[in-house]
């Protein structure tokens, strides 16, 4: 590794360390030449391959843009994309490949973005899945309708639960 004070072409590792629970080595290293001290990060690269065979670095940039641009007018703050993608990530690096098909890196995106906005999900639901007809739209609005049902019904019996304690 070059020495980024004086561009010596060599430099000596001091010390490594892990961080990030083992995803990136911390070095730091020593220049021989001018003896400044500098610490590189080495992270392993998650490849995402793309349908045409093309594989790309992971990027939580990149996911931040497609969600961003499904959420355009909707009350979804910068923040709360930023946390969809961090989650991304974590799935998908979880999944302990170095290679993940882009097709399951929409998958991960999918989940939280549902949780996120119903209305955001459906724009990327659409290109995503390539919805070609109203019946698409259709029939993935009832599963969101259904799933929303099951929440309240959900939240209906806890409320009852808690009446019928404190009563
Ligand atoms: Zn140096």
């Amino acid at each position: 590794m070059r020495c980024p004070y004086c561009r010596h072409a060599d430099s000596r590792v001091v010390d490594s360390r892990e961080a990030d629970d083992g995803q990136l080595i911390r070095r730091r290293r020593s220049c021989p030449e001018c003896g400044k001290r500098f610490t590189t990060v080495e992270e392993a690269v998650l490849a995402v391959v793309k349908r045409s065979g093309v594989t790309e670095p992971f990027s939580r940039t990149k996911i931040i843009g497609g969600v961003r641009k499904a959420c355009q007018g909707r009350p979804v703050d910068e923040d709360s994309i930023a946390l969809l993608a961090q989650k991304v990530e974590e799935t998908v690096r979880a999944k302990g490949a170095a290679e993940i098909p882009s097709h399951d890196v929409g998958l991960a995106i999918l989940g939280p973005l549902r949780d996120l906005d119903e209305v955001a999900y459906l724009r990327f639901a659409s290109v995503y899945r390539s919805f070609d007809s109203l019946a698409d739209f259709e029939q993935e609005i009832e599963t969101l309708r259904a799933a929303a049902r099951a929440r309240e019904g959900a939240a209906e019996a806890g409320a009852a639960g808690t009446a019928g304690r404190t009563n």
